[in-house]
């Protein structure tokens, strides 16, 4: 079997779909994109297939070898989000020349369905008690939602102060019958993280996410010193050559690779091993859609220290599309209490609805995120 094409799809909300054909009719899918920089991403995915076509789909190992190792420059947001991207739809399609799902390719079940947790609030989160109260109809019981809005370097009391009440009103509303991750979104410096988690502390929030920015890493053993909120991060950080850096300091409870962007499910099964060697949890990245959804939920089912899914159904960057519209087979991601099943299909278990993929693709918007400056004038961190 030989690869013969490759075609991306940008669609809405933010989403780059990639399909990969093969000259004995087996297609496979994947998510290449990086979320405001997708045209870049798919440029890259282009680039890369002049290493593929022509070649056996099957070799996924030497595949993504050639495309990690074979390029001398290499690592970071766009190649690694192209690689990942390719690299699902290899996995795809080896399952269905297979007639397997990818996690049975992978060892098999490790669990029996997988605990996933939604969105509430969105940028500037406003009625979070009533989208919580939505969402818990809807089966929910853990969600994220932003920690503060802009936050300076060295901000107010007034501003620490605006962000404990928001949390503490949700924990007075629900008590302990719901969960929530905070985000801080990369928003905070080192010199705030801290008075910040401990004025949260007292919430018991199920963990903080990027308490300071990736590449401050550093910090993150630190801040883990002084609290015990569970910390988060790794939605920015793209191989295991990155993510060894935080395993060796210390501080992370948690890393969320991207399925989508750090390298695939080839990577992030390896990213999961090293995890579970350090006793850290992971919840992969996913606010994509249903093929990073895929993915992610290939890996989860066969890493044992998985613990949680993020999922992009509501959340408030899906403006003109939704998780399930390009997806044909929609019951096989039926949520039951907040938990999903096993995809039972065949490859990713995703049956793309091409017709109405090549339909949106027409005219997407090339989504950015906004940028925010400070009272001052000066860039804030979104
Ligand atoms: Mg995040």
């Amino acid at each position: 079997m030989k690869i013969t094409r490759l075609t991306t799809f940008r669609v809405p909300p933010r989403w780059t779909l990639l399909k990969i054909e093969t000259d004995e009719g087996v297609t496979g899918w994947g998510e290449a994109v990086i979320e405001g920089r997708a045209r870049t991403v798919e440029a890259a995915v282009h680039e890369l297939s002049e290493l593929l076509v022509g070649q056996d789909p099957a070799r996924i190992n030497d595949l993504w070898s050639t495309m990690y190792r074979g390029g001398f420059y290499r690592g970071g947001p766009i190649l690694m989000s192209a690689i990942a991207g390719i690299d699902q739809a290899l996995w795809d399609i080896k399952g269905k020349v297979l007639d397997k799902p990818v996690y049975e390719l992978l060892g098999g079940l490790v669990r029996d369905r997988m605990k996933t947790y939604s969105w509430v609030g969105g940028d500037r989160p406003g009625d979070v008690i009533a989208g919580i109260g939505k969402l818990r109809q809807a089966g929910f019981d853990t969600f994220k939602l932003n920690g503060t809005e802009e936050f300076g370097m060295l901000d107010s009391t007034r501003a620490i102060d605006a962000a404990v009440a928001r949390i503490g009103e949700i924990r007075a509303a629900f008590g302990t019958q719901i969960e929530f991750g905070i985000d801080f979104h990369g928003r905070v410096a080192a010199p705030m993280a801290k008075p910040l988690l401990r004025e949260l502390e007292q919430f018991r929030p199920l963990f903080v996410e990027e308490p300071v920015l990736p590449e401050q890493y550093e910090h993150y053993a630190h801040l883990a010193d002084a609290t015990f909120i569970p910390l988060a991060a790794g939605e920015r950080m793209y191989s295991r050559f990155e993510f060894k850096h935080v395993f060796e300091r210390g501080g992370l409870a948690i890393v969320q690779p991207d399925l989508s962007h750090a390298g695939g499910i080839t990577e992030c099964v390896k990213i999961a091993a090293m995890a579970e060697a350090y006793d850290v949890a992971i919840a992969p990245h996913c606010p994509l859609g249903p093929v990073a959804l895929a993915a992610c939920l290939a890996l989860d089912f066969v890493a044992y220290n998985a613990v949680i899914q993020e999922q992009s159904m509501g959340i408030h960057y899906n403006e003109g599309a939704e998780l399930l519209d390009y997806v044909v087979n929609k019951d096989d991601f039926h949520l039951v209490d907040g938990y999903i099943a096993p995809l039972p299909g065949p490859g990713l278990g995703v049956v793309v609805d091409e017709e109405r993929v090549v339909e949106a693709s027409k005219g997407a918007p090339d989504w950015r995120n906004p940028l925010w400056r400070h009272a001052d004038g000066s860039v804030a961190e979104w």
